[in-house]
């Protein structure tokens, strides 16, 4: 498996760390390990291999070479900062074959998958989670609905109010972990990741982050002192839109690799070989796309900004963003997620949604090609809209996934769906 030296860049790292080498017919591009389960040779070396003597691949819910790939990518990518922080790193001289010390993946079958996994194995009954409003909706279920059944609890706290965080880490009787998304979805609300985890380590408490919006790419949530970092895959990292997928990355190698690891193994959420190829694919353009995915981004978002039919909109990159000051500190640049609000309330948002052309009416996000929706009738259309408006999620809302087209375009589009209103 490829590694690279750790003063190569963010690109370099994309295309080449943990790709696997063909020794048979040196093919340019390894072939997918398609299987379920891998054969031995005799008894004695299933032995082996079933008593940790002798290292292999047993069966592809356990390893599969195509996902340790991308495992390995991922951290690479999401420990870079961190390895670089580090004045003596040997990592600073890893040269091809040399173990990369500090950062550990694993690949699930899905975001969701990684997330409910991550929280099941560092959470126990009677803990609390401490978190914010505005999450991805599964994540809020999760939490909300299905934790509660095992008596797992959790706060809602504004991350952003430090003395209100501390004092609820204070209170709450068994706090468990804390858990981010920021960007978050779909208000695009921030949180102070070193702030929250500077916090958080001075009451001996762990941070996750959600780092689906940003990508390692514009945001490191390790190297801000976080602890987990939690991706679905689905989205940016594969970017084309044809996979499931999700990764928890952490320093904690042995949390990682034992822990987190048996837990998966036995809840099953383990990514198919194609799956994971197909993400491996994307990710070799990663820096490409999210180059494109900002530039692109920030041009809708001035140009909705002076819309007459537009009563706000949130892009971190916009001066005027209630946290744009905090979005240049922790982020690279802005990512592709736009959300606007019309004026016209519900009404306007469904004859915008049904008179787009370019831009696909879909959820999901991070793909080549513009997506757009609206919460209050789409995903969020069985919330009540007192329950919505208390998230942000209020009934003008539209969320935009902005894509890599020519940007021309996706402002023409959407200028002739508002004309419709
Ligand atoms: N986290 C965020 C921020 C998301 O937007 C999503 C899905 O939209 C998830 C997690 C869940 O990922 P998946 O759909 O891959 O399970």
């Amino acid at each position: 498996m490829k590694r690279l030296p750790i003063n190569y860049g963010f690109s370099s790292h994309a295309i080449h760390a943990g790709e696997l080498t063909d020794d048979i017919y040196q093919a340019h591009v390894a072939p997918i390990y398609q299987t379920s389960t891998f054969g031995f040779k005799d008894v004695e070396q299933g032995r082996r291999q079933f008593t940790g003597k002798e290292k292999g691949y047993i069966y592809s819910r356990w390893y599969n070479p195509t996902v340790e790939a991308i495992e390995e990518k991922v951290a690479a990518l999401e420990g870079m900062e961190l390895r670089q922080q580090a004045p003596s790193s040997r990592s600073r001289q890893a040269l091809e074959g040399d173990p990369c010390p500090e950062v550990a993946g694993l690949a699930f079958s899905s975001g969701m998958a990684a997330i409910s996994t991550l929280l099941f194995t560092l959470l126990r009954p009677g803990d609390t989670v401490i978190t914010h409003g505005s999450l991805y909706g599964g994540t809020t279920k999760l939490i909300e609905k299905l934790l509660p059944e095992i008596e797992i609890s959790h706060v809602l706290v504004h991350m952003n109010e430090h003395e209100k965080l501390a004092a609820a880490i204070k209170q709450v009787k068994s706090p468990g972990l804390i858990y981010l998304e920021t960007p978050a979805n779909p208000t695009l609300d921030m949180t102070d990741i070193a702030l929250v985890s500077e916090i958080a380590h001075a009451h001996d408490l762990k941070v996750a982050v959600d780092n689906t919006f940003a990508t390692p790419i514009l945001q490191q949530p390790l190297a801000l002192g976080a602890d987990y970092v939690v991706h679905s895959t689905t989205k940016y990292l594969n970017g084309h839109g044809t996979t499931v997928g999700g990764m928890v990355v952490s320093r904690e190698l042995d949390f990682v690799r034992n822990d987190l690891w048996s837990h998966k193994e036995l809840m099953g959420g383990s990514p198919s070989p194609f799956d994971a190829w197909l993400i491996n694919q994307g990710l070799k353009t990663l820096a490409l796309r999210v180059e494109r995915h900002c530039a692109n981004a920030m041009a809708v978002a001035r140009w909705l900004d002076q819309h007459p039919k537009v009563a706000y909109v949130a892009y971190p990159g916009l001066e005027h963003f209630h946290q744009h000051e905090l979005a240049r500190r922790q982020m690279k640049d802005f990512g592709g997620m736009v959300s606007f609000e019309l004026k016209g309330g519900l009404e306007a948002g469904v004859t915008v949604m049904d008179n787009v052309f370019l831009c696909t009416l879909a959820v999901s996000l991070g793909t080549v090609d513009t997506l757009i929706q609206h919460p209050a009738s789409m995903t969020h259309t069985n919330v009540s809209s007192e329950e919505r408006e208390a998230y942000g999620i209020t009934d003008g809302l539209v969320r935009l996934s902005v894509g890599i087209e020519d940007v021309e375009d996706i402002i023409d589009d959407l200028d002739r769906a508002l004309s419709k209103i």
